[in-house]
């Protein structure tokens, strides 16, 4: 398998010429003739053939790209599922005008008359004239008199969207209708709707049906080769690869029993393929059940999906080759594309992967399906399934297994068009995929079919496109072979353009989770302070403990006034020189700098591990930012270090340019070992000032170790000094001190209070920025969707033990929803793992210290409703992940830095009330949104006072100079940190007026004047 390993991010050009390139040219050049023939006629048959529901030709009618194909999607994906009737007027008032339904029902004379009763079309013409007319007349019309036979109407007509795709709602209906005469030509494999379990208990639902339904089918009386698919992320909440060990007992059972119900029952399993990233995770389950006693001559049903679009599928089939033959079984196989290709893209961009798993090229995905369909002809022991809705793929794949077994899939309510040309053919197989549930579970796989029908790429889109043209639309994938080169989709590193993004670790690979195996490189450490380069012992040797043992790591050396002063008087001998230095020079050492923490990445995530009791992919999102910190300050600092010469009089020379500004004192938090340390530092550095650079006590190490490196990528070693020691000692010292020019400060409200009233005494001025907490709130309202807030209030509130000051402290729920949205809440957080943060399986790691535990703690027992989950650990700060129940927001007056939530109930009707209440809370930091309609999130964003706002997303892990961080009020003074206006404020603005006529006149005045 570890060829299949290997290739995740193989470059596509190389895997397409060297790998697939003559396979499928030189089929192709021997049976072009068929294989165009057949694509012809495929496509003509499919040109007359009459589309059995309106809605299938409606639904090919709106391009993605188009307002009306986003309406459509998101009326599908959230109306269903609203409870209550203002949030769904406002939903349709929201969307419906956005639509030119009009333009539609010109275009289409046909259309119109099949439409004319699908509701939201025609609510769309009322609405539009009257939005042409006045707005608010929009309003009106829905909310008045036409206001609920609009919203059923609405609601139906998404209904039988939703029919299109969704086969039957139970199994028992499922297999009847199968079983009726118009479905005579076609086999079926039902698929129970429900994917991406959130709790034990969705997962516990989702197995009973699948359950139920091989049972069921089993029984059932159609003489066919019966089959259900199963997803396994529906099959437990964490089906994750860093989880493999809790899968092993949970999840691997669950897939064994359902093959074993299968082969009892004679009804295939066909396991689906969903993100690349849980493909070695699922290959590690399909090897263990085949190699079972379940798999043998009498059972030969199990199979699972690969995706052609993925990299490794063409692997994966050559291992299934060897591998299958080695151990003489037969299984199935359906090849599909893939479905998630939009999701691929945007994580391999967000975690900055080396390349992206999938083809960015989509004819490089259909050259890949067809040597993968090679890859199937050359297995005895695989039945192919092939599931695609595209002429020449099918055209291809008949010609290639014209001598063999095989079966084409296609999914219900799609490619009817493409595959009736077959149904006079008596060796024609062909299986319908088909979902079986209520709407309740069908959201996602809706969205997923619609931008399948929607996006401009897609065969059966381009097939119901008016005047298409016929022979691009069936032409060999091989034509457009010399596109490989283009360049349409950035890699990852390069989404940023004028700086490289900062590399990301795939935690689902398995050389990288081979990597987290400490080896004990990191005892007995010392840290000391710096100066001059040179560590600095102290008599004040103090323990390094790990918050989650009672191990001691090591010593460190912390300073005091006499080191202090040394330190200072260290820097100002060098301030100058430092001004003075190039900036294209201190560039390149901010740049070789994050080089060399990059390259270091394993070491520093140990530390903060270790040291701070960080888990291990928190630590890699802290490595990053670090690295985006360099690299964005570096962009920015050149451009702002550039000398402008200002218009203004002859004669005269006006220059204007930024200038550091000296003694800079940086005091980060223990929270961010890495990146806020480094993101402070490196600002002030960079802007031309020595540093003073005070860790957290707690992360002392994590900032010996980073400074080390800091002066090996060549920053002169005078313009810093690493204090080591207790911020009040060193702080005294430092703020006294005459030249001080800025102090920028991390950390508690209660500190930047004490640093700012010091501020206050000295005869200057010094910059000061503080980046406190907050109280931040999240606010859902009832269009939103319940397993996706979960998923990030639980993100939010309790990763990194709920130690970030972006952090979720109130979720804010709509009445109607507040019950379910609690009950699955609590749910998700039983599958939270507590625990040793070395370990890649922990999810919440230890709070700091001793008194954070306590501090949290007492906080906890002063509420009523509580909901905790269970851990057991005796040692170490451990506190599980923890709900309160709150009456008002006044309940809460501090942040509490720990994985505590509150949850707040409010009215609909109260939400402007709810917004002010939160911004009396007196912090600005962050706030969530989760809505599917556009004015209230507008509302809320005018409204609220707050310095980071995320709509439908989580709001943690702000991204260097995307999402420039920082709030205000008590949460702090501002500028945000990797943002446009930071570095200015730590350097001097300088005007430099010389009049240049002063000595000899204006000579050059007067040779630029002709006659
Ligand atoms: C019976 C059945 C079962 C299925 N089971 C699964 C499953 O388990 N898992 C799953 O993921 N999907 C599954 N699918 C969905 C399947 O992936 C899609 O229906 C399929 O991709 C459509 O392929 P096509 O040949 O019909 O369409 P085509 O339009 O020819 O191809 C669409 C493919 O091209 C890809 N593509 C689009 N743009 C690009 C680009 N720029 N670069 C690279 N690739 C691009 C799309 O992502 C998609 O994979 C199943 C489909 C069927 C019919």
């Amino acid at each position: 398998m570890k060829n299949i390993f290997d290739n995740k991010y193989l470059n596509q050009k190389k895997l397409v010429k060297d790998h697939f390139y003559y396979l499928v040219s030189n089929f192709s050049e021997l049976n072009q003739k068929q294989i165009d023939y057949l694509s012809i006629n495929i496509v003509k048959n499919a040109q007359n053939y009459k589309a059995g529901s309106p809605f299938s030709k409606l639904i090919h009618e709106f391009s993605l790209t188009s307002n009306e194909g986003i309406v459509l999607m998101c009326l599908a994906e959230a109306l269903l599922r609203i409870p209550d009737v203002t949030t769904i007027n406002d939903l349709i008032e929201d969307k419906i005008p956005i639509g030119n339904w009009k333009k539609y029902i010109k275009n289409d004379k046909d259309l119109f008359v099949n439409i004319s009763s699908i509701a939201f079309l025609l609510t769309g013409k009322i609405v539009e004239e009257k939005v042409e007319e006045n707005k608010n007349i929009l309003g009106k019309v829905v909310k008045n008199l036409s206001g609920p036979i609009l919203r059923n109407a609405i609601k139906q007509a998404i209904n039988i969207l939703a029919k299109q795709f969704v086969f039957e709602r139970d199994i028992k209906k499922a297999i009847n209708f199968s079983n009726e005469k118009k479905h005579d030509k076609y086999t079926f494999s039902f698929d129970m709707l429900g994917e991406a379990a959130v709790t034990y208990e969705d997962s516990d639902r989702y197995y009973s049906q699948y359950e139920e339904a091989i049972i069921k089918t089993g029984k059932g009386k159609n003489p066919h080769k019966k089959s259900i698919s199963i997803k396994l992320s529906s099959l437990h909440p964490r089906y994750e690869r860093n989880k493999l060990d809790l899968l092993k007992k949970e999840l691997f059972p669950k897939a064994y029993k359902l093959t074993e119900l299968g082969r009892e029952n004679n009804v295939d399993i066909c396991f689906d393929a969903e993100e690349a990233d849980r493909l070695n995770l699922s290959l590690f389950i399909f090897k263990e059940i085949i190699e079972s006693k379940l798999i043998d001559e009498k059972y030969q049903g199990f199979g699972f999906a690969v995706q052609a679009y993925q990299k490794r599928a063409f692997f994966v089939l050559d291992w299934l080759k060897k591998y299958l033959n080695e151990v003489n079984k037969k299984i199935n196989i359906r090849l599909v594309k893939g479905a998630y290709w939009d999701t691929e893209i945007k994580v391999a961009q967000e975690q900055g992967f080396i390349d992206y798993p999938v083809f960015t090229k989509k004819f490089a995905t259909d050259i890949s399906y067809l040597a993968c369909a090679h890859k199937l002809y050359e297995n005895d022991n695989v039945f192919s399934q092939f599931a695609t809705h595209n002429a020449h793929s099918i055209s291809y794949i008949k010609t290639l297994f014209k001598d063999r077994d095989f079966e084409f899939q296609k999914l219900h309510g799609m490619g009817d068009e493409i595959y009736s040309y077959f149904e006079k053919d008596e060796n024609f197989k062909c299986r319908v995929y088909a979902p079986v549930g209520g709407y309740k579970d069908l959201l996602p796989y809706l969205v997923r079919r619609l931008l399948e029908n929607g996006a401009n790429t897609s065969f059966i889109h381009q097939l119901k496109t008016k005047d298409f043209d016929v022979s691009k639309l069936i032409q060999s994938p091989l034509a457009k072979i010399e596109k490989l080169d283009e360049d349409k989709i950035k890699k990852p590193i390069d989404i940023y353009g004028d700086r490289k993004n900062s590399k990301g670790l795939d935690l689902s690979e398995e050389d990288v989770v081979e990597s987290f195996q400490f080896n004990g490189k990191f005892k007995d450490i010392k840290a000391y302070s710096l100066i001059n380069g040179k560590d600095i012992k102290s008599d004040k040797e103090i323990d390094i403990k790990s918050p989650h043992s009672s191990s001691v790591l090591g010593k460190k050396y912390f300073a005091d006034e006499k080191i202090s002063e040394i330190a200072i008087e260290s820097l100002k001998e060098y301030s100058l020189k430092w001004k003075k230095f190039p900036i294209e020079k201190k560039a390149e050492i901010f740049l070789k700098f994050a080089n060399l923490i990059e390259d270091n990445t394993n070491d520093i995530i140990e530390i903060c591990a270790k040291e701070s009791g960080k888990s291990i992919k928190n630590s890699i999102a802290e490595i990053r930012e670090a690295i985006d910190f360099c690299r964005y300050y570096s962009k920015e600092a050149l451009n702002l270090f550039q000398t402008q010469t200002l218009k203004g009089p002859t004669g005269e020379l006006n220059q204007y340019r930024m200038v550091g500004k000296g003694l800079s004192f940086v005091v980060s938090p223990w929270n961010f070992p890495v990146a806020i340390f480094i993101g402070q530092t490196v600002a002030a550095l960079i802007t031309g000032n020595v540093v003073i650079t005070k860790p957290a006590e707690q992360s002392s190490f994590a900032a010996y170790y980073i400074i080390k490196l800091l002066l090996k990528a060549g920053l002169p070693s005078n313009a810093i000094a690493l204090l080591l020691g207790d911020g009040a000692l060193i702080g005294k010292k430092v703020i006294n001190d005459k030249k001080l020019k800025n102090v920028i400060f991390t950390g508690s409200l209660e500190t930047a209070k004490i640093i700012q009233s010091n501020l206050q005494q000295k005869e200057n001025i010094p910059t000061f920025i503080a980046e406190t907490g907050g109280l931040n709130c999240m606010i859902v309202d009832t269009s939103a969707l319940t397993e996706h807030v979960v998923k990030d209030v639980v993100n939010s509130g309790f990763d990194s033990a709920g130690q970030r000051c972006s952090a979720c402290r109130i979720l804010c729920v709509e009445e109607n929803i507040y019950e379910h949205t609690k009950h699955t809440l609590i749910g998700a957080m039983k599958t939270q793992k507590v625990g040793n943060p070395e370990e890649l399986s922990t999810d919440i790691g230890p709070v700091i210290d001793t008194e954070a535990f306590d501090n949290i703690n007492n906080h906890i027992k002063k509420f009523d409703k509580v909901f905790q989950t269970e851990i057991n650990l005796n040692q170490g700060n451990f506190i599980p992940p923890t709900l309160i129940e709150i009456e008002k927001l006044s309940d809460l007056k501090n942040e509490v830095f720990g994985p505590v939530v509150h949850m707040l109930k409010y009215k609909a009707s109260n939400l402007d009330q709810l917004i002010e209440d939160i911004n009396d809370l007196g912090f600005g930091l962050t706030l969530g949104i989760h809505s599917r309609i556009d004015k209230t999130i507008d509302r809320v964003v005018e409204k609220a006072e707050i310095g980071n706002i995320y709509i439908n997303r989580n709001m943690i892990g702000a991204v260097v100079g995307v999402q420039p961080f920082g709030g205000y009020e008590k949460s702090g003074t501002g500028p945000k940190a990797g943002g446009p206006e930071y570095l200015k404020r730590l350097c001097h603005e300088q005007s430099i007026s010389n009049n240049t006529a002063s000595m000899g006149g204006n000579a050059s005045l007067l040779s630029e004047v002709e006659d």
